[in-house]
């Protein structure tokens, strides 16, 4: 049977899932990697690590599927960096969304005027995440390494150097590296010229169904030749994968950190909130924001009261609002809409009668809130949400988010929507279809949630407080 392969290159491991041009799944792999952190701020992958991981999924799925691929597309990771040399071999690991080395350069440059420029040309919020504050780390840091560099790559054109022979990259990925005009699609030369870096040291720009040919003698003979489109990030292919297209309808994640995203053709350029505005592609945009705080906050009470004490039942017994008790979930500092790396969570308002199942459901309704603060500061406003992420195995905090937001809540049931998205970039770049839209009658939703009005407005008031204690904390 005809298929399409989405790669998804991850934070933990690699994804690859066969789809059938009518969306049904025929086969899955995964690699994992581990993430080095020589230093405390430092997060990190091996190159070949990464490589090896691809390479693994392809052969796992072409042999699951007995067939080879009709084409591919690759996710990644947004914000990865690595240095090569004149031969394209790595002088540095890939440098991750997640590593903070550039903490001072990126508070520096967000409280100039010239990085509210650079935020609303690029669509990339200032932040250590972004490898325009990482080149200027490097150069500042690292003069030595800087001079040596020929080329700096993201972790996606590295594997496409490798398996394709060949330096591109797609819109998508470029426009979370803070250095590309999200409008003009060309690099930015006043982002080159703050991170100190030539055009001629970055890839070539192309759109997300360009098409290569895997050219790899680390891959078997079936696979030589078949096409590959570049893909986009993960982020956008998280939309696109659960056909999220439409700007009333936003897609809602918790995994470990939680985000919310919405697909339009027009940018949201809010230089104090940061909303991120990334390509998909020519046409779409996706924009939104990223909090730290998602299921890692629950995971933390289960850890500290012990994951026997924590019953969903028992929290949804507990009335909206937690009998008092509000939760800030700044575990992890926060990004948007506050990015404030100092933020610290809390418990407010404890009383003798709380139980554990009041501390659950004030965790749920304090991420609830924290991914509504960053909606609120979007001038645009959703319609309805499609929700996906580890969250959804959770009915009562789908539910929260539904009363939170007092819109409905369709849960996508697909998993792995990036890689899903990947495969849908497959099928356009070869002509399989003719546009996204063509696929909308193959969405599928196991539940749908209505939101509780009464609970809405009750939500309401209570985010009201959950902003005036994170303001009172932070002027303290
Ligand atoms: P990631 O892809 O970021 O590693 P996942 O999408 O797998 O994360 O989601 C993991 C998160 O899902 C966990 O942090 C956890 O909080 C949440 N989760 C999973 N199952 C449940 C559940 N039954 N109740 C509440 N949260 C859950």
């Amino acid at each position: 049977m005809p298929y399409f392969l989405g790669i998804d290159i991850g934070t933990t491991s690699t994804k690859a899932i066969a789809i059938t041009p009518d969306g049904q799944q025929l086969a899955i792999a995964r690699a994992a990697y581990p993430t080095l952190s020589p230093q405390s701020v430092y997060q990190e992958q091996e190159p070949q690590a990464l490589l090896q991981a691809v390479i693994s999924v392809l052969k796992e799925v072409t042999k699951q599927t007995e067939a080879r691929p009709e084409a591919i597309s690759l996710s990644c990771a947004m914000h990865s960096l690595i240095v090569l040399d004149p031969s394209g071999q790595p002088l540095t690991n890939a440098i991750l969304w997640s590593d903070r080395r550039s903490a001072r350069q990126a508070s520096q440059l967000r409280a100039s005027g010239e990085g509210t420029a650079l935020y609303e040309a690029t669509g990339t919020p200032i932040h250590p995440m972004s490898p325009l504050c990482k080149l200027r780390w490097l150069q500042e840091e690292a003069p030595t390494l800087f001079q040596q560099a020929a080329r700096f790559v993201s972790i996606k054109e590295y594997i496409l150097l490798q398996l394709c022979q060949v330096h591109a990259v797609d819109y998508s990925i470029a426009s979370a590296t803070g250095l590309m005009d999200i409008q003009t699609l060309k690099w930015h030369a006043p982002a080159l010229a703050y991170a100190g870096i030539r055009e001629d040291q970055l890839s070539p720009l192309v759109s997300p169904t360009h098409l290569l040919a895997l050219k790899s003698k680390a891959l078997p003979d079936n696979l030589q030749n078949v096409p590959v489109a570049a893909g986009a990030n993960d982020g956008c292919l998280a939309n696109l994968g659960a056909l999220a297209l439409s700007p009333e309808e936003w897609v809602l994640t918790i995994g470990t950190s939680g985000a919310i995203r919405r697909t339009s053709q027009a940018s949201i350029v809010e230089p104090e909130a940061q909303i991120f505005n990334y390509r998909l592609d020519e046409r779409y945009l996706v924009s939104g924001g990223a909090t730290n705080n998602g299921g890692i906050a629950f995971e933390w009470l289960g850890k500290l009261l012990g994951q026997e004490r924590l019953s969903e039942a028992a929290a949804k017994k507990i009335p909206a609002g937690s009998e008092g008790l509000l939760f800030l979930p700044y575990l992890l500092g926060e990004r948007a809409p506050i990015w404030d790396a100092s933020a610290t969570g809390a418990f407010l308002g404890l009383r003798l009668n709380h139980s554990p199942a009041h501390l659950h459901r004030a965790v749920l309704e304090g991420v609830a809130f924290s991914l509504y603060h960053i909606a609120e500061s979007m001038p645009a406003k959703p319609v309805q949400l499609i929700a996906n992420g580890g969250f959804t195995h959770s009915p009562l905090w789908v539910q929260i988010i539904a009363d939170v937001f007092g819109i409905p809540v369709r849960v996508d049931e697909q998993e792995e929507a990036s890689a899903r998205g990947a495969a849908f970039v497959a099928m356009k770049a070869v002509g399989a279809i003719e546009d996204y839209e063509a696929l909308l009658p193959l969405r599928k939703f196991s539940r749908q949630y209505q939101p509780d009005l009464e609970k809405h407005r009750l939500y309401l008031d209570d985010f009201e407080a959950y902003k005036d204690v994170y303001r009172s904390r932070a002027t303290r």
